[in-house]
């Protein structure tokens, strides 16, 4: 008798797990689009007969693992399955070990069609299909029913020792979270209602904006009740992400305080807020960080021959994994000394423990961005999850981002000036079409420069682009030791605003900025972000976005996208009137002509506001060059006063450096500028910070962008001008 079914795995997830061997191999074979891989897909299908079976179910058990997934294509009458991988550049550079990965899964595909069809052999064929030039190349193999099942056999008895202790865990952590209690002794005001609003959300199924007031205590106040529902909703997963860094280790400490079983050193350094008595909470819990952060030879390339992390990668990783769902906890500390003491990339491990994990803290893109990790494991691995944005209001903003690019001049320039023999061409052919781009956007018997929008995207600039990228990629394939960072960047660059060029549609405009000769940059920006969000959404069970700022909501419902049946919550605000003293002045005028005349009684304010109750304050301005202009004079007329500042671009160790110099008990002005690292996301408690000074509001300036930005959003939603200026959270 067959026993009942314990666990579910996809073939592609069964086969990365079971036949993957040796390294890491990133080099220089960038992979096809999403949109590229569907195009391709049907060009292969449309080669091939009526008869043609595409994106066949398939599903087979073995002992109480059950298997599912899709093969590309089968055809009946030649009897023969088809993997279909599309590519870019030459295929004689797959790395072997990924070759084998492939054939793996398409006899895993085999297995389970010959048990289900009752076929005695099946021929298979791994279908290759180089995107740029559509040029087919076909591998294939016969095999006998008897041979897949054996193979299938094999590879699922290699999972089964994995997949026994997953299902163990999944009944051990929903266990566990069933009895879970608030760690506190009670709710802070407003906490609660938070908490039930998140808790309705994630058992309606629904999306849920809400706007909550700051130091009602919200990432607790949306987590636990989200772990709360999480066996009773069969959730597989929650993805906790944050706009900041800061925002990562606020998620991280109230899973600490939740009873997640951190080390106990952790506990010491965090006070005993997770408290002695609490049961430690059978919960993995993984902090996802940026490449360039994990990274340990941020000089090489992903490849075993060039970084020692990458070699052998596949052949460590098993006891890796092991390991680290032992631990548990993951933030980015624990996460680098396991990876190190097992001599694995710590960044790679990061991106296999995301589909083992409980709870994913991490940055808003590694969820949203288009190639998101997150959504992607997500909808591979048909998990059912929900979603918690922080800071939301900065949704927007972020999201545009994502889905926007540039392409600059100069960097081709340079790259033209300093490209090897293989590249003149394709060089020459982009640079001759950035010429025509600039001199034919020029107004008649103009030079060109300034800024504009262009009608429409630029499509011969964009196709010479497209083989330039084609071109490096080859050539990065023959000569590995010549990938420099300037054709690096080229290559990325081209791919990235090619990609999103696909794409392009009223959500977006295409403007040019000509700031001198030879220096112009073409953008893609996004406007509404609303077209590529909304799946990402919907696929979510629940998605709950907070902020103390979200008003009005459907702005945020609007160029989110989010479903019709969202639910908004306004949270009151706990604190009294009484508790906050605001002062405005109105004398002062911070507009650009007038800046010069402020800066003498902004410093009196400051100084004078230091002196009659000493503490930490933060001063906020609209730019460097204002906050500069403030800092100097305060430093002339009053010396006494200690000051600190942001800098421009400051690294993540300066930044963690300059919010430590508000300890209690000392005294300081900090300045900042508005819309910065440290303009919210922060937690000063107590006296940390006393007061805040903001000079000038972040308003858009008036110019052409901001005027189609309006257009857009009028002729989208009819509210250009609010959408625009007024409600940008
Ligand atoms: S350590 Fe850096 S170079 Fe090496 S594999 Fe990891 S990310 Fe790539």
């Amino acid at each position: 008798m067959t026993p009942p079914e314990a666990y579910r795995v996809a073939v592609r997830a069964l086969c990365d797990f079971t036949a993957r061997t040796g390294d890491l191999d990133h080099r220089f074979t960038p992979s096809s689009s999403a949109r590229e891989g569907i195009a391709g897909h049907m060009l292969v299908a449309g080669h091939r007969g009526n008869a043609f079976e595409t994106e066949l179910s398939l599903c087979g058990r073995f002992e109480e693992l059950t298997v599912t997934g899709r093969a590309d294509g089968y055809d009946p009458t030649a009897n023969r399955l088809e993997e279909i991988k599309t590519h870019r550049g030459r295929l004689d550079r797959m790395a072997e070990n990924q070759r084998a990965l492939h054939w793996a899964q398409v006899k895993v595909y085999g297995a389970l069609l010959c048990a289900e069809r009752g076929l005695d052999s099946v021929t298979l064929a791994l279908v290759y299909l180089e995107v740029t030039t559509g040029r087919e190349t076909v591998l294939t193999e016969t095999a006998t029913a008897d041979d897949l099942q054996a193979f299938f056999t094999t590879h699922c008895r290699r999972f089964l020792a994995w997949a026994r202790q997953e299902a163990e865990h999944r009944a051990c952590r929903d266990t566990a979270l069933r009895r879970l209690s608030f760690p506190h002794a009670s709710f802070r005001a407003g906490q609660r209602e938070l908490a039930e609003g998140v808790y309705k959300a994630a058992a309606t199924g629904r999306c849920l904006l809400t706007q909550a007031p700051t130091g009602i205590g919200k990432t607790l106040g949306t987590l636990f009740p989200l772990l709360a529902a999480m066996p009773r909703q069969s959730l597989d997963r929650i993805d906790f992400l944050t706009m900041k860094t800061p925002g990562r280790r606020l998620a991280l400490d109230a899973l600490v305080s939740l009873g997640a079983n951190a080390p106990t050193h952790d506990d010491d350094e965090r006070g005993g807020e997770r408290g002695g008595e609490r049961d430690a909470l059978p919960l993995r819990v993984l902090e996802l960080v940026a490449r360039e952060k994990a990274c340990e030879y941020p000089d090489r390339a992903c490849h075993g021959e060039a970084c020692p992390l990458a070699a052998g990668l596949y052949d460590r990783l098993p006891a890796a994994r092991e390991a680290a769902v032992a631990q548990g906890w993951l933030d980015r500390e624990g996460l680098r000394e396991l990876a190190l003491a097992h001599r694995v990339c710590p960044y790679y491990l990061g991106q296999e423990l995301a589909r083992w994990c409980d709870v994913i803290v991490g940055d808003v893109n590694h969820y949203f961005d288009a190639n998101a990790l997150l959504h992607g494991l997500a909808q591979d691995n048909g998990w059912r999850f929900g979603l918690l944005v922080d800071e939301a209001h900065n949704l927007v903003a972020r999201a545009r981002g994502m889905y926007s690019a540039e392409l600059d001049q100069q960097r081709l320039n340079r790259l033209r000036r300093s490209s090897p023999e293989a590249l003149p061409r394709p060089l020459a052919s982009a640079s001759r079409q950035w010429q025509a781009l600039v001199r034919e956007s020029a107004p008649h018997g103009q030079a060109a420069s300034g800024y504009r929008i262009l009608a429409a995207l630029p499509g011969k600039l964009v196709a010479a682009m497209q083989q330039l990228a084609s071109a490096i990629t080859e050539h990065l394939g023959e000569h590995p030791e010549q990938a420099g960072a300037e054709l690096q960047e080229v290559l990325f660059e081209a791919l990235a605003f090619c990609r999103l060029a696909e794409s392009f549609g009223d959500h977006s405009l295409c403007d040019l900025s000509c700031p001198g000769r030879g220096r112009a940059v073409l953008g893609l920006r996004n406007l509404v972000p609303a077209d590529f969000l909304t799946p990402r959404f919907t696929a979510a069970r629940t998605a709950v976005l907070f902020s103390a700022t979200l008003t009005p909501a459907h702005y945020h419902r609007d160029l989110l996208g989010l479903p019709a049946d969202t639910v908004w919550q306004e949270v009151e605000s706990p604190f009294v009137a009484d508790q906050l003293e605001v002062r405005i002045r109105t004398d002062i005028s911070t507009r650009l002509r007038d800046r010069d005349a402020s800066i003498a009684p902004i410093v009196d304010e400051l100084a004078r506001q230091y002196h009659q109750r000493p503490g930490h304050y933060l001063a906020f301005f609209s730019s460097f060059a204002y906050l500069e202009a403030v800092m100097g004079r305060l430093r002339e007329v009053a010396p006494e006063i200690p000051v600190r500042t942001q800098r421009r671009g400051m690294p993540e160790t300066e930044r963690d450096a300059f919010l430590a110099g508000f300890a209690s008990g000392g005294r300081s002005i900090g300045f900042a500028v508005l819309g910065g690292a440290f303009a919210e996301g922060i937690d000063l408690p107590g006296e940390r910070l006393v007061g805040a000074f903001i000079a000038t509001l972040g308003l858009p300036p008036f110019d052409d962008f901001n005027e189609a930005l309006k257009a857009c959003l009028d002729a989208r939603f009819g509210r250009g001008d609010e959408y625009a200026t007024g409600c940008r959270g």
